[in-house]
């Protein structure tokens, strides 16, 4: 049964709420109440600094409910901010729907509402969904952008969406002047050193200075309980892991269409002086089954002006098997080191999820490189995608191309596919808005 309605109200007790919701014709009540330190939870519930931050996880989260949170009744949403304290005056939490993460389920996606109307509702277009361009290109929002967000606007629920050697990354909410996003947040683990602090802050540094659809931007970071980096969210996952027994599913043409993301992706960041350093389709994060973002800049750098290259002073714990033979060799980085790792990341997506150079180790890959060998094409992958990802494997970085010619290649390929496929109408509009 479809649960119908939930009411939040305040109670004469002063700082408790009473939380009702109707399930069938049953009236469930909650009572939300402030511990001795003021934090908000309903009966043996997680605690939160604010009213707002125990609504939006108990969206997320039933708790104890009977139900996770939809929408409340509207009318009891300004009563209970007014007598709320601790909610601000921000757009009301109470009377906006429940915005949902993208999932990938296996019937394909659930889309975003659209902005605009989609000629094909089973075929959402990135710039159809919220992330699609950055939350501050409202004049409005971009006032109060700072590089650090206030603890009180971050919901930082403990739901993970993966993890890593700095700790784990959590599904949250942060809350705007005049809306609220979805956000991933990279915690980093307690007991950390500073020097740990210092590689996050770098991060964020770094991602801070980006500003494209194909690229998880930066909301802020957050210095309070640890140190948080708040991401956009890109809920699908990552690319290796979704393409993983689905070659009935997905037709090469989405794996096309998704790879020549990446490399609008990456020629923007090699407009920018910008090499990543850690391109894998393990960094490449879904928002949906049509549209991919690079993501983890942890091993990022920016170039100097008039440099086209950083070199590493001394060698670290790399991902080898998607390095170029510089990289290993000289400790040389540069956009063109970029594209092999771009090559690597073609032979994952094209062979579904396979890890490259399977049963090699690390060093042995450089010995079977300089020997000429290279991968071999995976048997779903086209001889024009196979011969781009053994172009970015040449040998030498000044004879490989840059992203300016993979992201071309790349175009070309997947709109000749899409112009031989029956019905698709918003091959044109794709050229325009992405690549125009
Ligand atoms: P690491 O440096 O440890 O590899 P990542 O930045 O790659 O860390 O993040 C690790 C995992 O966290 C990802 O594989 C993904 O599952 C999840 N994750 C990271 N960023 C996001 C995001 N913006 N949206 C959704 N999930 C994310
Ligand atoms: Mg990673």
């Amino acid at each position: 049964m479809e649960p119908l309605l939930s009411r939040l109200r305040p109670r004469k007790e002063q700082g408790t709420y009473a939380l009702s919701l109707v399930y069938g014709k049953t009236v469930y009540h909650y009572l939300i109440s402030q511990d001795k330190a003021g934090k908000f939870c309903i009966p043996e519930g997680t605690k939160f600094d604010t009213l707002w931050q125990l609504v939006e996880y108990l969206k997320l989260k039933a708790d104890g409910l009977i139900y996770r949170l939809k929408e409340a009744c509207p009318n009891s949403s300004a009563s209970a901010e007014a007598a709320a304290p601790t909610l601000p005056a921000h757009p009301s939490t109470f009377t906006q729907p429940q915005r949902r993460v993208d999932t990938l389920n296996s019937d394909g996606y659930t889309p975003e509402p659209a902005r605009v109307a989609s000629p094909d509702k089973q075929r959402p277009m990135p710039m159809d969904t919220s992330v699609y361009e950055s939350p501050y290109s409202d004049p409005e929002e971009l006032k109060d952008k700072k590089l650090f967000l206030k603890r009180e606007n971050l919901l930082v629920a403990d739901i993970e969406l993966g993890c890593g050697n700095f700790g784990s990354v959590r599904q949250g909410v942060y809350r705007m002047r005049k809306k609220q996003i979805d956000v991933a947040i990279k915690v980093l683990k307690h007991g950390t050193e500073k020097a740990d602090k210092d590689e996050m802050m770098r991060e964020a540094q770094i991602m801070h200075q980006l500003d494209n659809p194909y690229i998880v931007r930066l909301i802020g970071v957050c210095q309070a309980e640890a140190l948080m980096l708040v991401m956009e969210m890109a809920g699908g996952g990552p690319l290796h892991k979704f393409l993983i027994g689905k070659k009935e599913e997905i037709p090469v043409s989405n794996v096309a269409e998704l790879l020549h993301q990446v490399a609008m992706g990456m020629k923007y960041l090699e407009e920018k002086n910008f090499v990543h350093r850690d391109l894998a389709a393990r960094n490449v994060l879904l928002v949906n089954r049509h549209y991919a973002k690079i993501s983890d800049f942890g091993l990022s750098k920016a170039l100097g002006a008039d440099d086209s290259y950083y070199t590493a002073r001394s060698a670290g714990k790399w991902p080898l098997k998607w390095y170029a033979p510089e990289c290993i060799n000289f400790r040389k980085f540069s956009s063109r080191s970029d594209v092999w790792s771009y090559g690597v990341t073609m032979w994952e997506a094209f062979s579904y999820g396979q890890k490259p150079y399977k049963k090699m180790k690390g060093p042995e890959v450089l010995d079977f490189i300089k020997q000429g060998k290279r991968m071999e094409c995976p048997p779903e992958c086209p001889p024009e995608m196979y011969s781009l990802m053994s172009d970015c494997w040449t040998y030498k970085w000044e004879d490989r191309p840059d992203f300016l010619t993979v992201e071309q290649r790349m175009r070309n390929y997947y709109y000749s596919l899409a112009s031989r496929a029956e019905g698709s109408p918003q091959c044109g509009q794709v050229a325009e808005a992405a690549c125009g």
